[in-house]
């Protein structure tokens, strides 16, 4: 089976096991876990900010961020299909009494700035005060412009809120800019007042996501992720795969955006089968109505395993040949 589902579905590599059972480890609750502590200093400064906490999960991550932002009632600024508002169980409002003010993306994910300005409620008991701005990147593996970033966190700041970003694919966005990928982190994240990275996406880790932030918001998201259950003991098992992740799966990344483009190219011309050109590792592809009844069952029966919540979804990662990619075109060019 070629696995397209998702990049979470890699197994560690020997190299990632072998670094997980040698590292020096202590209880993290206490603040003793080494592998932790140099995990949370070194991605910190990666990207920028003072200070960092290693969370099991992308969604806690979040969570701890915008609880660490909003106070019960207020609310954030969020696009309609974006991680934090349509797949996290509705956790912001659940666990954190936060409302979302969802509001329509445009196909490249951006939220327009008039919208994000008209959404900002004035000063007045009438309404929640408008706390944060967040935004995701890549979205549906599109990479946000920069200069989109600039301009909306710039307004944001503007009118007083702060702003995070969901960067579960944070570093797939950094490599496809082409250029240093640390560079390309730091320009990215300098707008941001919090960042959530995943190291279990595309970087290969089994577990683990970090948030990034101020010294104070970093603080207020520790004693959040405590209550949300997340505290863990000797989590440096944990960390020293993301370690390794972020030390030998980081520019390999290019491979899964060069494999995502193959098999793009691999698709062109089919009747009835759109495909829209990816920018990193995920490609969606669109079917005429008639094609699109028990594809994914029918792809799975072929031996190629794939989503399609809304559109088809096939991501590309690190347990993915070049020459799967070739199987899997022809697969797909005789079922699709
Ligand atoms: C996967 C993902 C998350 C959450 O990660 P989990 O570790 O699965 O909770 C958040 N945001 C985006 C954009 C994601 O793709």
């Amino acid at each position: 089976m070629i696995d397209l589902r998702s990049d979470t579905v890699t197994q560690p590599t020997d190299g990632m096991r072998a670094a997980m059972a040698s590292a020096p480890v202590g209880d993290d609750v206490f603040g003793d876990d080494p592998t932790v502590n140099a995990l949370q200093a070194r991605i910190a400064a990666q990207l920028g900010k003072e200070a960092a906490l290693f969370v099991p999960t992308g969604t806690q991550s979040n969570l701890c961020g915008l609880m660490a932002h909003c106070q019960r009632g207020e609310e954030y600024i969020v696009g309609q299909m974006a991680h934090t508002y349509r797949w996290e169980g509705g956790g912001a409002a659940v666990l954190g009494s936060i409302q979302p003010q969802p509001l329509v993306q445009a196909a490249d994910g951006t939220l327009s700035l008039a919208d994000i300005e008209a959404a900002i409620k004035p000063d007045d008991a009438h309404f929640p005060i408008t706390r944060l701005l967040a935004l995701e990147n890549t979205w549906g593996g599109q990479v946000l412009p920069m200069t989109y970033i600039e301009a909306a966190c710039k307004l944001a700041r503007s009118r007083g809120l702060n702003t995070h970003l969901d960067g579960a694919r944070l570093f797939n966005a950094a490599v496809a800019s082409g250029g240093p990928v640390n560079a390309a982190l730091l320009d990215i994240c300098q707008h941001f007042d919090s960042v959530s990275v995943c190291f279990s996406k595309g970087l290969g880790a089994p577990v683990g996501s970090a948030l990034v932030g101020s010294k104070a918001l970093i603080a207020r998201a520790h004693r959040i992720r405590k209550m949300l259950g997340g505290g863990m003991r000797q989590a440096g098992v944990l960390a020293a795969a993301a370690t390794y992740a972020l030390d030998h799966q980081v520019e390999r990344l290019a491979q899964d955006h060069a494999h995502a483009r193959l098999l793009a190219e691999g698709l062109a011309g089919l009747p009835g089968v759109r495909v829209v050109p990816p920018q990193t590792n995920i490609l969606f592809v669109d079917l005429a109505p008639e094609k699109a009844p028990g594809v994914v069952q029918r792809l799975a029966a072929a031996g190629v395993a794939c989503t399609g919540l809304y559109k088809l979804r096939l991501v590309t990662h690190l347990d993915v040949s070049t020459a799967d990619i070739h199987r899997a075109i022809g697969v797909l060019r005789q079922h699709l």
